[in-house]
Order: structure tokens, then C-alpha cells, then sequence
């Protein structure tokens, strides 16, 4: 698949690819509803559907999970990853690593232009935009590449596809199993991405807030323990810059209009699961494991 995507986004040569990377970061700066309208977006590259695909036997499991900011796709994601031994591939982390490097190809006479592209993405990242298709899939191209020289099979895909342009990509060059589509309320979302705190140090999440919702009006209750980082990281935590009242907002507003639809895709094609999370990480990580029937797995790994 990593072959395939690659292929979608080599262009003829190095000096193209930077100032087509970059015309496309600046153009979805500017505006990104544009940039991935799927009407309007020409890919600089040709579908390869004649890939031949492996048989789901003959392979771990390419899964996909989807859901809006704060709803824990990360945490159950690379749960389910460790169960199944297979790579989380979250594309919010594939950005924030190309932010925190020093740029695709920093070494190169391009170095201007470069600084431009970082402050562009980090831009567009500030803002809780979407990052243009090209990028996403050329970061993801070059993960799923580095991860098939290390001899890694399937993956769950945590944050992609994003928007019907994307998930019409990763049709034309592999075959989703499953889409799992969590799901919680709005006001809830919003407490917990401004309760999200990572160790500098380990890398690890964390959430200080404490959810306490109570069913009225036909919509039930909820409660979910805050997650609280071991006593070493705690001068350590930092909040994700996107993480801010107004940026969260913003992100749920553009998940609802460029995301959701991609839930509808998958219903279409019969992939997708619906899992309302019915608490925190006790209540649903048992749940989920139940309806994914991985009950017997994780109670063999557990004994192992
Ligand atoms: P969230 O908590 O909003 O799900 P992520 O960590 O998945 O956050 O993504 C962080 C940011 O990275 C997004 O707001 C967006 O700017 C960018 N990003 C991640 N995945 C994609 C994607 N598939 N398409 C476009 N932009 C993306």
C-alpha cells in the first residue's frame, strides 16, 4: 500500500515536489474549504487500482477510526494496535512530528522556502484547519513506507481519512476491513480536549478532566474519570497548542462538515461500526472489545 500511495505522490522530480508541496500548503492556508473539495482537486498524480490486494487472510487487520476531536480515537486506537500487533498510524502525530523536525528536506537549497512551509502547516494546524490532501498523504505515504521496510503488516489508521477526497484515495489502494465510529456529545468533546495534557518527557496522554454528566431531557448521563499522569510527569505536562477553547470549536465545526460525510462512505459500503463510548476507558474499553468480539484475545494476552 505504502508503493502504491508513494506512487500517487512522486512527482518528477524533488524541486517539483517542494513547490508543489508548497503551493499546496499555502493555498490551504488561505482557503482550505477549496483545497479539498474533491470537485475541485486535481491530485498531481494517477490512481494505481490495478495493485493487486492482498487477502484480509493473508494479512492483519487495516482498520480505521474515526470520530471527532477528544473522543479518545488515540487511546482505543493504540489499545486495540497493541492487542492486535498491528501499527497506530495517527496523521495529527505524522503533522506534529513534521512540525517539530526541521522540515521535509531541510538540507536542501530550498531552506526559504521551507521555513515558509513550516510556518504555513503550524498555521493551518493553529487554526484547527485541515492540512491539504497532498501533504497528509505524502507524510503518510513516507510512514507506511518506513513501516513496510521494517516488515509491518496491516495498521489502524487514527485521523484518516479526513474528508471524501481522502477516503476515496485509500479505496483506490487498499481495502478497509472495519471503520469504527466513536462517538460522545459535543460538550463533553470539548472538556476533554481542554483537559488533554502530554509528558515532554515520556510522550505520554493524560486527561485532568473530570466528567460528570447527568441524564435529563432523553439524553443520558455520563461520567469518565479524569486520567491522571504517575507523579514523575507531572511538572512535565504541556497542553497541545490546538487544544484551546476557540481551536476546538473550530475543529468540531470543520469535523462536522468535511468528516462526517466520510462516516456516510463507509455506512454506504456497510464497513462502518457505531460505538457510542458509554463512560471512560473502564467502562468502555471492556465494551468495545465486546462488540469487536476481542474479549477472547485480550484475555489470552493477558494470561500470557
Ligand atoms: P484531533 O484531536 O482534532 O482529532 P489530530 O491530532 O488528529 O487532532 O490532528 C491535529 C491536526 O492535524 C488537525 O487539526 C489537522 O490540522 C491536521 N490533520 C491531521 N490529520 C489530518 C488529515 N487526515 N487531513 C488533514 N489534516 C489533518
Amino acid at each position: 500500500m505504502a508503493a502504491a500511495l508513494t506512487r500517487l505522490t512522486k512527482p518528477a522530480s524533488l524541486a517539483f515536489s517542494s513547490v508543489n508541496i508548497i503551493r499546496r500548503c499555502l493555498s490551504s492556508a488561505v482557503a482550505v474549504s477549496e483545497t479539498n473539495n474533491a470537485a475541485s482537486y486535481v491530485p498531481p498524480f494517477v490512481l494505481d487500482s490495478n495493485r493487486p490486494r492482498k487477502d484480509p487472510k493473508d494479512r492483519n487487520v487495516q482498520w480505521v477510526f474515526l470520530g471527532c476531536p477528544g473522543v479518545g480515537k488515540g487511546t482505543y486506537a493504540s489499545r486495540l494496535c497493541n492487542l492486535l500487533g498491528v501499527p497506530h498510524i495517527a496523521t495529527g502525530d505524522l503533522v506534529r512530528e513534521e512540525l517539530a523536525s526541521s522540515g521535509p528536506h531541510s538540507q536542501q537549497v530550498f531552506i526559504y522556502l521551507f521555513i515558509f512551509y513550516w510556518n504555513c502547516l503550524s498555521e493551518i494546524v493553529n487554526q484547527g484547519k485541515l492540512v491539504s490532501d497532498e501533504i497528509i498523504i505524502s507524510l503518510l505515504s513516507k510512514r507506511l513506507e518506513a513501516g513496510e521496510a521494517k516488515g509491518e503488516s496491516g495498521f489502524i489508521l487514527d485521523g484518516f481519512p479526513r474528508t471524501i477526497q481522502q477516503a476515496e484515495i485509500l479505496e483506490g489502494v487498499t481495502d478497509i476491513d472495519l471503520v469504527v465510529n466513536l462517538k460522545l456529545q459535543e460538550d463533553i468533546l470539548i472538556d476533554k480536549c481542554l483537559g488533554r495534557r502530554i509528558c515532554s518527557q515520556c510522550g505520554g496522554n493524560f486527561n485532568v478532566a473530570s466528567i460528570n454528566v447527568k441524564g435529563e431531557n432523553g439524553k443520558r448521563g455520563i461520567s469518565m474519570a479524569p486520567l491522571l499522569p504517575p507523579p514523575h510527569c507531572m511538572s512535565k505536562l504541556i497542553t497541545r497548542s490546538d487544544d484551546t477553547e476557540a481551536v476546538v470549536k473550530q475543529r468540531l465545526r470543520i469535523y462536522n462538515e468535511k468528516s462526517q460525510p466520510v462516516e456516510e462512505f463507509y455506512r454506504s459500503r456497510g464497513k462502518l461500526l457505531e460505538f457510542d463510548l458509554p463512560g471512560g476507558i473502564p467502562e468502555s474499553w471492556p465494551r468495545l472489545l465486546q462488540v469487536l468480539n476481542l474479549d477472547d484475545e485480550e484475555k489470552q494476552s493477558a494470561a500470557a
